[in-house]
């Protein structure tokens, strides 16, 4: 290509925030013979990419005039899969035209239909998955796989019957981690938001998507529940020793209520928006540790470690750990058509004011 087009950004707008998007055609500002060329597969809109838009996050890109702008600009997105169409002779050890590449940190602006790439170690590359989990490794899979991996020293033997709690059980994250943990021998209880089909939605995220066992909230916040019931589900010996919490407000204080002694809760996610919540006696009598998790600075301070996560992560793919994601399922998708800036535009709006399902654009 000649000339790349990227979703870019000059301003912030908190109330409308998609209104800030134009679709801008420019000339790269990199030597294409020398870079890494990508051309793009596909990219998710993810809840850190709009409030960067909105102005919100607390990591954005620099804006430069390196797109033919009159004001300095970004390009949108943090998250993308990307084909490798060119590799220059320094690089042709690491990489080959074909390749499928991820970015190894965010704010590099992924809503583009090419990239250019002059530094190889900014890219990881993802052969081995299918289109949809590797579009979406970067950000869920990674979060899911160092939520799990990286906090708590499990038993190796996968004997000893211990237990992840997590609330929003029906997330992206929240699906990986129970396959994640089911590939180590970790059992995990999840909790819905009561819903009519609660029996239906339980049953697949205990057999498709390898939860041990789900629970409404309603169970989640009765306190009966949780001195008859729960020592029934966790059968003899078991203990919860993590709970990760992305919702708040009384879903974090009642799956923290639910812990051993001396354990951990990580909060990475705040769904309802309301304030994280724990009872005073836990701190006290209980040992209990609250933490956040943020993949974008795990990332920052050990890029190495977010390489050998997503290397785990393939790995447990290959092993047929992880269910392959269903386009019409689990996502809603838009097609850019590139000779049409106009509809992108709109659909990208549209997606981004949306609810439900993730949305994912696809080239
Ligand atoms: P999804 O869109 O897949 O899932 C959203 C979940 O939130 C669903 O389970 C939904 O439950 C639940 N939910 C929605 N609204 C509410 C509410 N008002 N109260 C309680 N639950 C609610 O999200 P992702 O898996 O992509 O992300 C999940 C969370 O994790 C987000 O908050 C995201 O920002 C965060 N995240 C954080 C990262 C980090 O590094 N800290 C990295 C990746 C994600 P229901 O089925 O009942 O609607």
């Amino acid at each position: 290509p000649k000339s790349f087009k990227s979703l870019i950004y000059s301003k912030h707008d908190v109330d409308n925030c998609s209104e800030v998007l134009s679709v801008k055609e420019y000339v790269p500002k990199e030597n294409l013979k020398e870079s890494i060329v990508l051309r793009t597969l596909a990219f998710p809109i993810n809840p850190s990419d709009i409030n960067q838009l909105q102005g919100v996050y607390p990591s954005i890109p620099e804006k430069t005039l390196d797109f033919s702008t009159d004001e300095p600009a970004a390009v949108a997105g943090n998250e993308g899969l990307f084909e490798v169409i060119h590799v220059p002779t320094k690089a042709s050890d690491k990489f080959k035209v074909g390749d499928w590449v991820i970015p190894l940190k965010s704010n590099q602006g992924t809503w583009t239909d090419y990239k250019a790439i002059t530094n190889p170690s900014d890219l990881i590359k993802v052969n081995g998955l299918d289109l949809l989990s590797a579009a979406t490794v970067s950000v869920n899979g990674c979060t899911a796989y160092q939520l799990v991996n990286n906090y708590i020293k499990w038993d190796s033997t996968g004997s000893n019957n211990e237990w992840i709690i997590q609330n929003a059980g029906t997330s992206g994250v929240s699906k990986l981690v129970t396959q994640i943990a089911k590939a180590r021998g970790i059992k995990t209880l999840s909790v819905i938001r009561d819903r009519d089909n609660f029996d239906e939605v339980a049953q697949e995220l205990e057999n498709k998507y390898g939860a041990t066992k789900v629970i409404s909230e309603t169970m989640n916040n009765d306190k009966t529940f949780g001195k008859q019931d729960l020592p029934k589900i966790l059968g003899p010996n078991g203990t919860i020793k993590l709970a990760l919490n992305s919702v708040g407000g009384k879903s974090s204080s009642s799956i923290a209520r639910k812990l051993e002694k001396n354990a951990l809760m990580l909060t990475y996610g705040g769904m309802s928006k309301q304030p994280v919540s724990l009872p005073t006696s836990l701190y006290i009598f209980k040992g209990l540790t609250s933490k956040g998790y943020w993949i974008t600075e795990n990332t920052k301070k050990n890029p190495s470690e977010k390489v050998e996560t997503v290397e785990g992560f393939i790995k447990l793919y290959q092993e047929g750990h992880i269910e392959t994601p269903n386009l019409s399922r689990d996502f809603n998708h838009i097609e850019w058509d590139v000779s049409n800036d106009k509809d992108i535009l709109e659909k990208v709006k549209e997606g981004i004011n949306a609810k439900g399902k993730k949305q994912i654009v696809l080239l």
